[in-house]
């Protein structure tokens, strides 16, 4: 017998996620930072690497140090915060604890997809409320089926990942008086947003925030994220998670990051800045339609966006990430902000190829043929 029984029959119709990474020279469908770790930090790093980074020992299950620097940023107690794989590995451990078969999940299409895909996986039922047509929330949706229907974890991005949207706070805040659901508000965007729901954590005991270092920190190829929540839910977690998931040279990169953020600052203006001009070229080209945004991305809408997905990786080597697929994203592509250059680059490119689509819109040939007539 050579063969292996099937898996679980919840596993059954999952797509894996797909990162779609692929090679491009400006690489803009991630929302990571442009820019790698300022030098002195990855000169402090070495320095700790030489020193006393001991590779053959286990790490710190708990990450006790870095721990207690978020913990006093935020004005809490270590036993507030849990430290993860990036904030992916500590979403999971949130649906394990409080998912599960015969429990439910709920979200709010279009949204960040792992939160489907973790529920899936777990044999959470997942309850979607599709946003607006503007992406804001559907207020009375989500309250009126947060009372018939009593989910056991509610996860809001905010801002939302993919749109930029912020949800209001009061809304938020009706939402955390209405149930005794577990309340993620996945704060992955907070450094761009400058927005967030700490001080609520206090008069509700079921708010978490989630926050990474895979934005605004340049971490993203390290994995460290952290999670900020009563004490009772941080032990609940503590169950269910992998005791060593992050492992030591992140544990003092990540540590030696957060102590400099204020080096972050910058990039972050930087970014902001670079934001309003990618807006500001967005809106002079009638073609497309771009979405306001909180966080270090912007949303477009734009006929025949997988075609111009493709133009620009082909004929421009930028990638940008293509969400034309998803239910309520028709036609919509998702840029990060990058550098100035490369919010240039793009600008330029998309320039390029709406100017080429409008003239094959006109003659009624296709993008690709019309640029190659515009090229001969
Ligand atoms: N939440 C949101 C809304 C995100 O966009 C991301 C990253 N794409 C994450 C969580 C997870 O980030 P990481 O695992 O890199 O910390």
């Amino acid at each position: 017998m050579k063969r292996v029984r099937s898996s679980r029959p919840e596993l059954e119709g999952i797509a894996p996620y797909d990162a779609k990474q692929m090679r491009a020279e400006v690489r803009l469908a991630a929302n990571e930072n442009p820019h790698n770790l300022p030098g002195e930090i990855l000169d402090k790093l070495a320095d700790r690497v030489r020193q006393d980074m001991e590779f053959n020992r286990y790490p710190d299950p708990m990450c006790s140090y870095l721990r207690e620097l978020i913990a006093e940023a935020n004005g809490l107690e270590p036993g507030n915060v849990l430290v993860g794989n990036g904030g992916d590995e500590l979403l999971l451990d949130v649906v394990l604890a409080w998912g599960g078969p015969g429990r439910s999940l709920m979200d709010l299409p279009p949204t960040f997809s792992m939160y489907g895909i973790d529920a899936r996986m777990t044999g959470t039922h997942l309850i979607e409320i599709p946003r607006l047509s503007d992406f804001s929330i559907d207020a009375t949706a989500l309250l009126g089926t947060i009372a018939d229907r009593d989910p056991d974890v509610v996860i809001v991005s905010n801002p939302n990942n993919p749109t930029g949207t912020m949800a209001p706070e009061t809304l938020l805040i009706d939402l955390l008086n209405a149930t005794d659901a577990l309340v993620l508000v996945d704060e992955a965007y907070f450094e761009f947003s400058r927005q967030t729901m700490r001080p609520h954590m206090e008069r509700h005991p079921n708010l978490v925030i989630l926050r990474t270092f895979s934005k605004a920190f340049s971490l993203a190829g390290l994995r460290a994220g952290y999670l900020l929540a009563n004490a009772d839910v941080i032990t609940e977690l503590t169950k269910v998670r992998q005791p060593y998931s992050v492992n030591r040279f992140t544990q003092a990169a990540a540590a030696l990051t957060f102590r400099e953020r204020m080096v972050f600052e910058a990039g972050i203006s930087e970014t902001l800045r670079n934001r309003d001009r990618l807006m500001h070229a967005m809106s002079a080209m009638p073609q497309l339609e771009a979405f306001p945004s909180e966080a270090n991305f912007v949303l477009f809408r734009i006929p025949q966006a997988s075609a111009v997905w493709r133009d620009l990786l082909h004929d421009h080597s930028i990638l940008v990430r293509d969400f034309s697929r998803t239910p309520g994203l028709e036609d919509c592509l998702r840029v990060t902000v990058g550098s100035c250059e490369e919010v240039e680059r793009f600008v330029a490119a998309m320039d390029e190829i709406t100017t080429n689509k409008q003239a094959s819109d006109h003659f009624g040939v296709s993008a690709t043929a019309s640029r190659h007539m515009a090229r001969e």
